[in-house]
């Protein structure tokens, strides 16, 4: 009973969060990093933070995170961190050699005040960026927002390679947001299937799920290359999928360089899913090919399957707003009660949202933006739920009200495979399914007497 401190009584907290359901903005942007070819993350503070995201990531995605650090120590803390990183980006093109340096922020040098914009001015004054290398740079406080916020940020700085040319090269851009490398790969062959040419960045996939070939790439071969961001300035269309993750960046290239963007939810589930295929479809100017509708029709029939074993089990929630948006309406559409529902993640459009999709369920529904998981636990322990969907950090709550969970989101520091899984799209509808099917009757076959404990569904 690790929880067991956790009251079911709530009172009121407004300046106190207790087991957060978010993590700091520098994970957010060090992970869009690296869905650039080639780029080195790095992290402008002190050594302590960049051990910390570097160390999340690795543990979520069970590789080797490379990232550098400014390494403040006191005399940056107090005169600011110009000196070290103009050190650090000379260091880093002479000795590893990446085709981009993404440099963001912490809160220690975002409260000094380093300005990232003169100091990569100052850099390519003093001829420290080599010929067709790059470095980027975004601010990522980590006492505003959360990793989503980091990541969104990241991201809409990657829009800055954007040219127009004026002719335009026939693609769509794809920001997939912040989901797993296998649903970028997913995303990427869901639009090859339709016959769009597309740009998807950031793109995790072949960097972080790449194969273990005996031969150390310091920078495998996938992300997004420095001439696909530079031609997404001359793409017919932008696909934002997440308002938190993407819709920054992709209003950005409308503004700078007109090129028209959508803002859909992220593809989970069925209704999602059709909507992103229907935004590509239309822009391609083409009919759904037969594979894809193949695979729609196996995703329903599962769900005609399964129906009767979700209908209005009880759900609760924990992840960032754009995968829970989608999660909730899958959920409600395949009848079960997604009934506390929180993200970490500060934004009162995510509580809109939620409200309306869950607006016809014959029940009452919790939702909180900037929540926290202590009241998730709370609200679990007044109102019990059947399942759990939630990241790593859930399975304390889980093992204390006794309740399944699937392990869903960031991070999953304990299990491992979700990278090399797609949970997007039809395909990765079959998983969600799957993976919530097989908790709730491991479940049930635990709890049956002998009787009803059968080998046929
Ligand atoms: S100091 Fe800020 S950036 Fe560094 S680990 Fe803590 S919250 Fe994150």
């Amino acid at each position: 009973m690790l929880l067991r401190h956790t009251p079911e009584e709530i009172t009121e907290r407004t300046a106190l969060t207790i087991n957060p359901a978010k993590t700091c903005q520098p994970i957010g942007a060090m992970y869009a990093a690296l869905g650039i070819h080639g780029c080195l993350p790095h992290s402008h503070g002190s050594q302590g933070c960049c051990a910390y995201h570097r160390s999340t990531l690795t543990r979520h995605y069970k590789e080797p995170i490379s990232a550098a650090s400014s390494s403040f120590t006191e005399g940056a803390s107090v005169f600011g961190g110009q000196a070290n990183l103009l050190q650090a980006i000379n260091n880093i093109f002479t000795v590893y050699k990446p085709d981009v340096i993404a440099v963001h922020t912490t809160c220690l040098s975002e409260t000094i005040g380093d300005d990232l914009k003169q100091i990569r001015k100052k850099a390519i004054t003093e001829g420290k960026i080599p010929e067709g290398k790059y470095v980027i740079g975004a601010s990522t406080p980590s006492y505003v927002g959360s990793h989503v916020t980091g990541f969104s940020t990241m991201v809409k700085t990657m829009t800055e390679f954007a040219e127009s040319t004026g002719k335009k090269n026939g693609k769509v851009n794809i920001i997939p947001g912040w989901v797993e490398p296998a649903d970028m790969a997913e995303i990427k062959r869901m639009a090859k299937l339709i016959g769009v040419d597309s740009i998807v960045f950031p793109d995790t996939s072949g960097v972080l799920d790449a194969p273990l070939t005996g031969e150390y790439k310091m920078f495998p071969d996938g992300g997004t290359t420095v001439e696909e961001l530079k031609s997404s300035g001359d793409s017919v269309g932008t696909l934002a999928l997440g308002e938190w993750c993407s819709a920054a960046a992709a209003r950005e290239l409308d503004k700078t360089h007109k090129v028209p963007c959508k803002v859909l939810d992220m593809p989970f589930g069925l209704k999602a899913t059709d909507r992103f295929v229907d935004a590509l479809r239309t822009i391609a100017g083409v009919s759904v090919s037969d594979e894809l509708a193949y695979e729609r029709g196996q995703l329903v029939d599962l769900i005609s399957d399964m129906h009767q074993y979700f209908y209005h089990k009880k759900v609760a929630i924990a992840g960032d707003p754009d995968q829970l948006i989608a999660m909730t309406e899958f959920l409600v559409s395949i009848d079960m009660l997604p009934v506390h529902i929180i993200t970490g993640t500060p934004g009162k459009k995510f509580e809109e949202r939620i409200r309306e999709i869950t607006a016809d369920m014959p029940c009452e529904v919790n939702v909180k933006a900037k929540g926290d998981l202590f009241l998730l636990h709370q609200w679990m322990k007044n109102d019990p739920v059947d399942l759990l969907i939630c990241n790593s950090y859930g399975k304390y709550m889980a093992r204390d009200e006794d309740v399944p969970l699937v392990r869903w989101g960031f991070p999953i520091l304990d299990r491992q495979c979700h990278q090399y899984f797609p949970t997007v799209g039809y395909k990765g509808g079959l998983r969600l399914l799957e993976k919530i099917l097989d908790r709730l009757l491991d479940r049930k076959e635990r709890d049956d007497p002998e009787p009803k404990f059968e080998l046929v569904l």
